[in-house]
C-alpha cells in the first residue's frame, strides 16, 4: 500500500507538465492509453500498474490497466480489446517476450506506438520505446551481493581475499522474460571468476539457465527446486553457504524450502545460506530486517513509472523520447531505443535510508512484513 499511496505524489516527472485540466491541445483527455501488466501475484506489478495510471491519469489522458494473470492468451486478449477500443498508445510488461507479435501487428495496422515496459517485447519491429532499469548491472548487483554476504567482497566491493571454498547453489527467472536472461548474464559474468578459482563451487552442478530457470517466476515452483536441490545434492551433510536468487517471490520460495530441511540439517548447521533477491517486496523486506534473507534489489517503480510516462507523452506529442542507451536491447528484429534506470542494494543496514526515508515502505511495513 505504501507505494501506491505514494505513486501519484512523487512524480515531479511524470506531472511537470501533465497539470491538471488546462492543457493547450484541450483534447488529451480524449486519448485513451492501454496498460497491461503481467500478474496482480507479485507486488511489483500492482505498484506498476497503479503508478502508471495515476501518472498518466495526472497527465490528462484516459486509462484503460489490464492485469492477465500471467496467462499468455489472456494478455493477448486484453491487448487485441485495447486495439479495438481505439487506445491511442500501448504500454505493455510481457509475460512472453515472444508471444505478442500479431498484437503489436495490429497496433501497428492502427498506428498505435508501442512502449515495452521493464520487459523487451521480442521478434516484432513495431516496439517503439523501451523504458526499464539497468538489467545486466541488476544481475551483476544479485551476484555482488552474494559475494558480500559470504564476505568475498567487503562493502566497497574489494576482494577480500577470502578462499571459501563457498558451496551456492543458482536460480534464475523465467526463460520467456528477456529480464532473466540479463539478470543471470550480469550475476555470472560476476561469479563466474570466483568459480574459476574454486572459491565458489556449484556442488548441483545446475549451471546453465535451463536447469536454474523457474518458468513464471513462481514461488511454489522455486521451491520445490530448492528441496529436490537439498534431497539430492546436501542430504549427505555438504554445507549450503549462499544461493544465488534473482526475484525475493524466488528467495522466499527458497528460505521456506531451507527453513523446512529438518532431517537435512547440516546444509544449514550454521544457519541459513545467504540468499538474495529482486524487487524489494516488503515481505523480503522485513525478513531481511530480520536477518533472514540477506539482500534483495531495489528498482523504484515509481521512477520506471514516470519514465514512461514522459516517454508516452512525448510520442503522443509527436516528439522523439528522451533515450539513454540505443545500443543494448536487441530483440531480434532491431535494437530498440531505450531509457534504463538504475537500481541499488538492499541490505539490512541500508533499508532506513534507501526505503524508509524514500517512501518506498514505511517503518511499519518493515516491522510487519506486509
Ligand atoms: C522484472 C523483475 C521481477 C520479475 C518477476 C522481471 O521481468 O524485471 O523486477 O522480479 O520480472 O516478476
Amino acid at each position: 500500500a505504501g507505494i501506491v499511496a505514494l505513486a501519484g505524489c512523487g512524480g515531479g516527472g511524470a506531472g511537470s507538465s501533465g497539470g491538471s485540466g488546462a492543457e493547450g491541445s484541450g483534447d488529451k483527455g480524449d486519448l485513451l492509453i492501454g496498460v497491461s501488466m503481467p500478474t496482480q501475484t507479485s507486488e511489483r506489478w500492482i505498484a506498476d500498474g497503479n503508478a502508471v495510471q495515476d501518472g498518466l491519469e495526472e497527465a490528462g489522458y484516459q486509462v484503460d490497466l489490464q492485469y492477465a494473470g500471467d496467462d499468455i492468451p489472456t494478455q493477448g486478449q486484453q491487448i487485441d480489446q485495447m486495439i479495438t477500443k481505439g487506445a491511442d498508445l500501448l504500454v505493455i510488461a510481457a509475460i512472453d517476450g515472444t508471444a505478442l507479435s500479431s498484437q503489436l501487428d495490429a497496433a501497428a495496422a492502427a498506428n498505435i506506438p508501442v512502449i515495452s515496459y521493464d520487459r523487451l517485447i521480442r521478434d516484432s519491429e513495431h516496439v517503439d520505446f523501451y523504458v526499464t532499469f539497468d538489467n545486466y548491472k541488476v544481475g551483476v548487483q544479485q551476484a555482488t551481493s552474494l559475494l558480500t554476504g559470504l564476505g568475498v567482497l567487503d562493502e566497497d566491493g574489494k576482494e577480500t581475499g577470502e578462499k571459501g571454498p563457498f558451496n551456492i547453489e543458482l536460480f534464475a527467472g523465467s526463460l520467456d522474460d528477456n529480464n532473466a536472461h540479463f539478470f543471470w548474464q550480469g550475476a555470472m559474468d560476476t561469479l563466474q571468476p570466483f568459480i574459476d578459482d574454486g572459491v565458489l563451487a556449484v556442488p548441483s552442478g545446475q549451471t546453465d539457465i535451463e536447469q536454474a530457470a523457474i518458468l513464471r517466476w513462481q514461488q511454489e515452483t522455486a521451491q520445490k527446486r530448492m528441496e529436490d536441490l537439498l534431497t539430492s545434492t546436501y542430504a549427505g551433510g555438504t554445507k549450503l553457504d549462499g544461493v544465488l536468487s534473482p526475484y525475493d517471490g524466488l528467495s522466499r520460495g527458497i528460505i521456506t524450502a531451507l527453513q523446512g530441511t529438518g532431517g537435512l540439517g547440516p546444509a544449514i548447521a550454521d544457519g541459513l545460506p545467504i540468499v538474495t533477491g529482486q524487487d524489494a517486496e516488503i515481505g523480503s523486506v522485513a525478513l531481511i530486517d530480520q536477518g533472514v534473507q540477506f539482500a534483495s534489489i531495489f528498482k523504484d517503480t515509481r521512477k520506471l513509472a514516470e519514465q514512461s510516462v514522459v516517454v508516452a507523452q512525448a510520442i503522443l506529442e509527436g516528439e522523439e523520447p528522451e533515450a539513454n542507451d540505443t545500443e543494448t536491447y536487441d530483440n531480434g528484429v532491431k535494437v530498440v531505443p531505450s531509457y534504463l534506470l538504475q537500481s541499488d542494494i538492499v541490505y539490512k543496514d541500508n533499508i532506513t535510508p534507501l526505503l524508509v526515508d524514500s517512501g518506498y515502505w514505511t517503518q511499519a511495513e518493515v516491522d510487519s512484513g506486509v
